[in-house]
């Protein structure tokens, strides 16, 4: 549809990506072409930059292989073999396919879909409605965020925190699993702003990032051992009573048993388990002990402040290492200032109208069963069983690439390879998942659609204007799965609803949308120091070090240091650790064929340190093999104090058929799930590396 636009206009939008900034955008178009994207000044947190990656959005919405048509699959699974059909052909074809499927047992059919876009109609919308009708199975959507997300919820409540703004005022700030320079940019903006004006940052990461360069201080523990760390810490804040002992009396539940655990955990003994320095635990605990309120404080002065990002959930104990850290901030009553507590997502903040979206009463009693999309290696080989219910028939792939980002990817190949595995994907580029269709569908970027966006790392909801018309015969999500719907007989009038009307529902009138449409952005009404006095939506309305709830489930009710699966020092075959951070110009696997950002990273990297690097005679540059039981991942070598020895980073996430022999690091990552959450272990991952 072309849209009717004058010669030279900007249009408003939101960066649609996995990361906790959500950019408000501005994009110049000349003649219908985007020419430029670019930052909106007037928005407070994006003010007017945006990264490297999406500077470059032109470019991966003109880019060359862009899929502009559907197409049909020709050769064996994963030889990437097409040829274009016509819409009307694709749909019908996969309309019937479906169908008979879901005669038989709708649950065989599996939708896998994650944060390809962030966007609220393009993601879970008319592709849950869809689906809820036609009664699929469930996908668990825990790949990212499920650990850390729970781990909040059972301790403050929900997915909720300080207000990133106000990072700016605190007078120390602990970074902790973040690499905030490369992916939270505009956080760190707030960050360096502290610093100029005196604050002290602290990184706390297994690897030497970017951000750790730029802190004052950085603390290169073990992958796995935050859990310890923050214990010891308490530990520390006890015996100096460094505590707020008025917050601790009024506003926490459980005080008496995490102080009892806590004591368990002097400095010695987690810095053994941390691999670090008992030294490096007393004097982080005296940097943030002097941070504890005062009567006579002032409200501003001597905050501290923690910005924690999802690295550091990603292993086995990451819901409890994620509660230890929520608890700190009540120990010593930073919640009390408002540049003070601690931000992992903001996400619950928004009052997104997800039934509205969703329509969960078309399931009209039923309960699919729910398939974890962690596990996808395992459960595409399952054959059919009264525990498993039908094997997996059908999967229709958007907003994701499995066979890259999910772990084990040599299972996961072997399940998308399955000649009877009928598969279809919504994509921009031919990606490694879509190599395995039987049809890939043009999908629009969001330059070409409507949308509406939440954030996780502040508290602004975002609208996004299409700026150009859909590239090729591309169509947005939405519209592809109501023209599904209409081709299987889904005759509800919520079938109908357009993306904008959808967009409209999202919020419904907890947003005023007339503001969303003039502005880009709204800002929501939350409080500055959410905590000051209390009132956390846990069941007690307290900071809940004990969870009642989590006792209930048979579950520790007070958070613990929980090892890693594969811990370091447990394998003489295995003994690195391995972590995959995002290589700094990519988002998942996402910008990895956007040329430009490619020849910045050159290729599949392997961060070694210099000692573990020469006793495996491994010199800088040298192509390596990285191997477990799980796998073999050929990559390049660079030797660097970037990585700390006993552990290896390997940079992600690239698409296999761009790395050096068809894999990627998940070719090592295993699918055991986490503490809480039941989220992924990347980050929990024991290797050998050998100069090939
Ligand atoms: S990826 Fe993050 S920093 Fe980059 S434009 Fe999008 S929201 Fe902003």
């Amino acid at each position: 549809m072309p849209l009717h636009l004058p010669a030279l206009t900007q249009v408003l939008g939101a960066c649609p990506h996995d990361c906790p900034d959500t950019c408000s955008m501005l994009t110049t178009v000349q003649n219908g072409v985007a020419i430029k994207v670019q930052g909106n000044p007037a928005h407070l947190h994006t003010a007017g930059s945006l990264c490297t990656k999406v500077s470059r959005y032109t470019e991966r919405t003109y880019h060359p292989e862009r899929i502009l048509r559907p197409l049909k699959r020709v050769g064996p699974k994963g030889s990437g073999q097409f040829e274009p059909v016509s819409w009307d052909a694709a749909l019908t074809d996969i309309a019937s396919r479906l169908q008979v499927i879901a005669e038989r047992d709708p649950q065989a059919i599996l939708p896998y879909s994650y944060a390809g876009t962030m966007g609220l109609v393009q993601g879970e919308s008319m592709a849950a409605r869809f689906f809820n009708k036609l009664g699929a199975s469930h996908l668990e959507r825990t790949i990212c965020a499920a650990a850390g997300g729970e781990g909040l919820v059972h301790t403050l409540g929900g997915k909720l925190g300080m207000r990133v703004e106000f990072f700016e005022q605190a007078r120390l700030i602990l970074i902790w699993g973040s690499n905030s320079v490369a992916s939270n940019l505009h956080f760190w903006r707030y960050a360096n702003a502290a610093k100029r004006a005196g604050a002290k940052l602290i990184c706390i990461d297994p690897r030497k990032s970017e951000t750790a360069d730029k802190c004052h201080a950085h603390i290169a523990l073990l992958p796995g051992t935050d859990g310890a760390l923050a214990l010891a810490l308490m530990h520390e804040l006890v015996q100096n009573d460094w505590l707020d002992h008025d917050y601790l009396d009024r506003h926490t539940l459980g005080w008496d048993k995490l102080r009892e655990r806590a004591l368990q955990w002097p400095p010695e003994r987690a810095a053994a388990v941390c691999g670090i320095t008992s030294q490096e635990i007393r004097d982080l605990a005296r940097d943030y002990g002097a941070c504890a309120w005062r009567p006579e404080s002032d409200a501003n002065q001597g905050s501290a402040a923690i910005r924690m990002n999802y690295g550091l959930q990603r292993v086995h104990g990451g819901g409890n290492a994620v509660r230890l850290i929520a608890c700190l901030p009540a120990l010593i009553g930073a919640w009390r200032h408002r540049a003070g507590g601690v931000l992992l997502s903001s996400s619950g903040t928004f009052p997104v109208q997800k039934a509205a979206l969703q329509r969960p009463d078309l399931l009209a009693g039923r309960m699919p069963r729910t398939i974890n999309m962690v596990t996808i290696g395992n459960d595409l080989m399952r054959l059919s069983s009264p525990e498993f219910g039908p094997a997996v028939e059908a999967v229709i792939v958007y907003n994701s690439n499995p066979v890259a980002v999910a772990p084990e990817s040599a299972k996961v190949v072997r399940g998308f390879a399955r000649e009877d595995l009928f598969t279809v994907v919504l994509e921009h580029f031919q990606t490694d998942t879509a190599d395995y269709a039987d049809y890939i569908l043009p999908a629009t970027t969001q330059l070409e659609h409507w949308d509406v966006h939440s954030a996780y790392g502040h508290t602004d909801a975002l609208l996004n204007r299409p700026a150009i018309a859909p590239q090729g015969e591309a169509k947005p999500n939405a519209q592809i799965f109501r023209e599904l719907a209409a081709r299987m007989g889904l005759t509800e009038p919520c079938f109908q609803d357009s993306d904008e009307a959808l967009c409209r529902q999202a919020y419904g009138d907890e947003v005023d949308f007339e503001e969303l449409l003039a502005n880009g952005f709204v800002t929501l009404k939350t409080p500055e120091a959410p905590f000051a006095q209390g009132h956390f939506p846990t069941p007690s309305g307290k900071c809940e070090f004990f969870s009642e709830r989590l006792a209930q489930r048979g579950l520790d009710g007070l958070p613990d240091h929980v090892p890693n699966h594969e811990a370091v020092h447990t394998s003489k075959a295995y003994p690195l650790a391995m972590i995959s951070p995002p290589a700094r110009n990519f988002l998942n696997s996402t910008f990895v064929n956007v040329k430009s950002l490619r020849d910045i990273e050159g290729e599949p990297l392997l961060e070694i340190h210099p000692v573990d690097a020469v006793m495996r005679g491994i010199a800088n540059g040298d192509i390596v093999k990285v191997f477990n039981t799980r796998g073999t991942h050929s990559c390049r070598a660079r030797v660097s104090e970037r990585a700390r020895p006993g552990v290896v980073n390997g940079l992600g996430v690239w698409w296999r058929k761009l790395g050096l022999d068809g894999t990627n690091v998940n070719q090592l990552t295993s699918q055991k799930l986490t503490d809480l959450g039941h989220g992924p272990t990347f980050y929990d991952c024991l290797v050998e590396v050998q100069r090939v």
